[in-house]
C-alpha cells in the first residue's frame, strides 16, 4: 500500500478537525442535559482545544457522563498529532502503511487491518491501551 500523500493527509486532518468539534458539540449537550452546566459552558467557550487544555478541563469532567466521547477526543487529538509529527499512516504495531482507505473510514486508526486482528485475538477486543 502506498504511504499517504500530502493531500490526503491534509483531508484527513480536516476530517479528524471536522469530528472532533461535533464531539466537543456532544459532550457540551451531554453536560447540559445532566445538569453540569458550568462544564458546559467551558466546553461551549473552547472552540478549538489545544491538547493541554483539553486534558486539563477533561480530568474535571465527570468522565461517566461523556466517557465516549473523550475517549474519542482522545483518540482525536493523538491522530493530529501524528499527522504533525509525520508519522500518521504508519502502523504501530509492523509500521507499514495502514492504507489511504482504511484512514478514510477510520481516520483514528492506530494499525493496518492485520495488526488490528492480532490485537483484539490477543486483547480481547477494543478499549485496550497500549501504553
Ligand atoms: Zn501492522
Amino acid at each position: 500500500m502506498a504511504p499517504l500523500t500530502a493531500p490526503q493527509a491534509e483531508q484527513l486532518k480536516k476530517q479528524l478537525q471536522q469530528q472532533k468539534a461535533a464531539l466537543w458539540e456532544d459532550i457540551r449537550a451531554e453536560l447540559e442535559r445532566s445538569g453540569n452546566q458550568k462544564f458546559a459552558d467551558l466546553a461551549g467557550e473552547v472552540r478549538d482545544p489545544g491538547e493541554e487544555s483539553v486534558a486539563a478541563m477533561l480530568v474535571d469532567i465527570d468522565a461517566a457522563i461523556v466517557d465516549r466521547q473523550v475517549r474519542e477526543i482522545r483518540d482525536i487529538e493523538d491522530a493530529l498529532a501524528r499527522i504533525a509529527d509525520g508519522v500518521y499512516g504508519a502502523c504501530i504495531d509492523c509500521g507499514a502503511d495502514i492504507g489511504v482507505e482504511r484512514l478514510q473510514a477510520y481516520p483514528t486508526a492506530l494499525r493496518c487491518i492485520r495488526c488490528q486482528d492480532q490485537h483484539e485475538k490477543t486483547h480481547g477486543g477494543e478499549g485496550n491501551p497500549t501504553l
